[in-house]
């Protein structure tokens, strides 16, 4: 019996398939990713950046793609270039309310 799929393309509606390269979009708000940077001129350690805002395309990872909140599932590059563009031009506290 097949199970339905639970997957949908936020941008084109699009169900997910096994073969399907999916990709998934995390929009961030308020600095929620800390990014690790190294330097040799940094020595101490400070505190990494956090990024602000942006918007983070990932290869599909299932666990993620069940379990995150506010994660978007991208069926193509295309539809994943498509929701970026549309978060990195629009003010993202608007599209998260
Ligand atoms: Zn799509």
């Amino acid at each position: 019996m097949k199970i339905e799929n639970p997957y949908r393309c936020n941008v084109c509606q699009m169900a997910k398939g096994e073969a399907n390269k999916w990709l998934l979009g995390i929009p961030i708000v308020n600095g929620s990713i800390r990014v690790g940077i190294e330097t040799e001129s940094d020595p101490q350690g400070l505190e990494p950046p956090s990024i602000k805002s942006g918007y983070i395309l990932l290869d599909w990872d299932e666990e993620i793609a069940q379990n995150a909140t506010g994660v978007h599932h991208l069926c193509s590059d295309r539809c994943a270039l498509t929701n970026q563009a549309r978060y990195l031009r629009e003010d993202v506290k608007v599209r998260t309310a």
